[in-house]
């Protein structure tokens, strides 16, 4: 039983600039797994492929090896089968079912946050997959460091191979996507439209997905194609969900302000006192992370400084973020609050 999705193939997987890096760590680790990059750690908002592209890493594979044991478990069925095994005596069991494999996969492991006793079995099955030079590969919503109350060594060991993020796909790839898709659920639906389509939904692919199903659904209820017309009939209900889902600097700019206890004429002001400058490198840091603004756009919305200035604030949040726990934990909090 590997529970793999046999839909989630490197044939059905769409490249496009946010995903291009993943995709071709991918590729090797398929064809050499426990050789370059172990572990694998993907990382990035929700729907944008990791799954998928995990997934299809165990699909070829075991289409090319089928003697490879694979399996695939997301980390809260592997702390489920954690928890049985100690309550049932069959830790012995549990460790031969997760340490002989030949590439072992764990998607979101932001979930074994807070869990101890989890973290300590994953650390040693860890530890005896890569001493065996087996693979392992792993996802996330966030880079390691970020994730709260996740033990240090674990940090470490997770950023020992390639951590590659994914980020939304831009509009060209979000069209391939649904012309895939449309291809793949033998729908004839004109090119402007699907383009259109992909203009309106631009938050991640599960989202664009929905959006297909919900203009096919229509297409059927009313027996008509689907033209530009019903798809914006279709997709009127959605429009909010898309408003609300585009995270904007000012958003960011509240949010720190408030966290902080400053004022946003100050963020975007000039004023050079630790208290303030602190926050407004952070407040340009996020907005550099958790929107598409070029940074000239970032330094107009913060009192019309120049990008060399956000570039700085974001490489000096960058550094002390990597040494400082307590600013690491304060930047997850802020962005768990706008997420
Ligand atoms: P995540 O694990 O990052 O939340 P998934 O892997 O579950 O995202 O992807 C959500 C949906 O979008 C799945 O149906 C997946 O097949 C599809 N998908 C994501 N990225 C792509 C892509 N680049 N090409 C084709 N389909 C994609
Ligand atoms: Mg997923």
């Amino acid at each position: 039983e590997t529970h793999l999705n046999p839909n989630y193939t490197f044939d059905n997987f769409i490249i496009g600039k946010g995903n291009q890096m993943a995709h071709a760590a991918a590729l090797i680790v398929s064809e050499e797994p426990g050789k370059l990059y172990n572990p694998l750690f993907f990382y990035g908002g929700v729907g944008l492929g990791k799954t998928h592209l995990m997934q299809a890493i165990g699909n070829k594979r075991l289409e090319d090896h089928p003697e490879t044991n694979v399996k695939y478990v997301t980390s809260e069925a592997f702390t489920n089968d954690f928890i049985n095994a100690i309550q049932t005596n069959r830790t012995e069991e549990f460790r031969r079912e997760y340490r002989d494999v030949d590439i072992l996969m764990v998607d979101d492991i932001q979930f074994f946050a807070q869990k101890e006793g989890t973290q300590e079995e994953f650390f040693h099955t860890f530890n005896a997959l890569y001493n065996n030079n087996k693979q392992i590969v792993l996802t996330s919503d966030r880079v390691p460091q970020e994730i709260p109350k996740l033990q240090e060594r674990l940090v470490s060991r997770f950023a020992w191979g390639l951590p590659v993020d994914i980020t939304p796909p831009d509009l060209e790839t979000r069209i391939a996507i649904l012309k895939n898709k449309a291809k793949l659920d033998n729908l004839s639906i004109p090119n402007d439209t699907l383009a259109y389509i992909a203009g309106q939904i631009d938050s991640n692919v599960r989202e664009l997905e929905g959006a297909l199903s919900r203009v096919q659904a229509y297409s059927k209820l009313k027996n008509e194609p689907v033209t530009t017309d019903l798809v914006y009939e279709a997709l009127r209900g959605l429009k909010l969900t898309k408003a609300n889902r585009e995270l904007s600097i000012v958003d960011i700019q509240n949010k720190v302000a408030n966290y902080f206890h400053v004022s946003i004429n100050d963020l975007k002001g000039k004023k050079r006192m630790k208290s303030i400058v602190m926050p407004r490198q952070i407040a340009m840091y996020l907005s550099r992370e958790m929107t598409s603004n070029s940074l000239p756009k970032i330094g107009k919305e913060f009192g019309g400084k120049d990008h060399t200035t956000v570039i700085h604030a974001c490489d000096k949040i960058a550094e002390i973020v990597k040494i400082d726990a307590d600013l690491r934990k304060e930047i997850a909090d802020i962005k768990s609050a706008l997420n």
